[in-house]
């Protein structure tokens, strides 16, 4: 990341992508964005589109449709592209497509030069985190994906809901697989600095942990949720990968909880999954490595113990 400008390749601009180009443009998130999709035309469609919103916003953005000749002077890669579900088709049958996508896609970008930061968005997301490094053979602190950052400000939205707390002084993380096995590690939870379980022991009931639960399963079943009112959920991720952008592009080492590659941390070896990791310029620089109680560990554990496995069914 040595040039003044930064520069973003977005490969996917479905729903997700052009949530995201639009995040991006509203906050002014990047001087450079480059538009790729296997349908071009879609792409250039996107493109025109966003441009033609350039007089409204405070942002000079450069926006086009492009290809993966422009990555070799990017920042950050962003992946959201993606094939969906055939009806019948099997969990990792869905996957081995998708490991395809990502195939005509890493390929070229690494071949352009590329020498940023990759960020995924398309799911499940930690594999697809994982067969992008494997794929790119890139350093892994550079490769990272959205993980269960939108879980996490999922969790925090709700849980100032519940103690009507601004969520920004609500500290805890959703953790493991963005998916069926993440879970919140509550000894972690705190509301300001007061730990979340201690305060709804004192207010005598008012604030209960049985509630504590509910919510967890809630933010869980968020997305199904969405998906099946809307069809699909978009915004929310499009602001998350925004938010991590900007601590790439601020070399902010903000936490947050993305899907890193784990490399000893928490007991576990050779998995991507959803940790707070400390990100800046260059990725994530660390995980951060909170005190969990032996039932998150081993919670922990068998989240990563099901995308290990799943990543070694794909066998790429
Ligand atoms: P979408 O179908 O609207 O968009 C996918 C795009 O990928 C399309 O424009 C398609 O043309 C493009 N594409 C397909 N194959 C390609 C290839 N080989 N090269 C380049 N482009 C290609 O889907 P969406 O709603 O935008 O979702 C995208 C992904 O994001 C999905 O995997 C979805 O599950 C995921 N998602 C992730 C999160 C998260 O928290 N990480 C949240 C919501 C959605």
């Amino acid at each position: 990341m040595e040039n003044n400008t930064r520069k973003i390749v977005l490969v996917g601009t479905g729903f997700v992508g052009m949530s995201f180009a639009y995040a991006l443009l509203n906050q002014n998130a990047c001087d450079e964005l480059v538009l790729i999709d296997i349908d071009k035309k879609r792409a250039m469609g996107e493109a025109m589109d966003l441009n033609h919103g350039l007089a409204f916003s405070g942002s000079h953005m450069k926006i086009y449709a492009g290809d993966y000749d422009d990555c070799s002077d990017a920042d950050i890669v962003a992946i959201c592209a993606g094939v969906a579900q055939k009806p019948g088709e099997t969990r990792i049958d869905l996957l081995k497509r998708n490991a395809e996508v990502f195939r005509s896609i890493v390929g070229p970008v690494m071949n352009s030069g590329f020498a940023g930061v990759f960020l995924i968005a398309t799911n499940p997301v930690d594999i697809m985190t994982h067969v992008t490094q494997k794929l790119s053979g890139m350093d892994y602190h550079r490769v990272i994906g959205t993980g269960t950052t939108l879980d996490t400000a999922r969790l925090r939205y709700m849980l100032g809901d519940y103690f009507s707390v601004d969520p920004r002084n609500i500290h805890a993380y959703v953790m493991g697989e963005h998916g069926d096995s993440e879970f919140v590690p509550w000894s972690q939870a705190l509301v300001a600095t007061k730990p979340v379980l201690t305060h709804c022991a004192e207010t005598g009931g008012k604030f209960c942990c049985t509630e504590m639960e509910r919510i967890s399963e809630e933010v869980k079943n968020a997305a199904q949720k969405i998906i099946e009112a809307k069809k699909a959920t978009y915004y929310g991720i499009g602001m998350a990968m925004v938010r991590i952008v900007r601590a790439i592009f601020g070399n902010e080492n903000s936490i947050l909880t993305v899907s890193a590659m784990l490399n000893g941390e928490y007991g576990q070896h050779n998995v991507y999954a959803g940790v707070p990791s400390v990100v800046n310029r260059n990725g994530v620089r660390e995980i951060v490595q909170l005190s969990l109680n032996s039932e998150e560990l081993s919670r922990l554990h068998d989240s990563c113990e099901l995308l290990r496995g799943v990543f070694k069914g794909i066998e790429l």
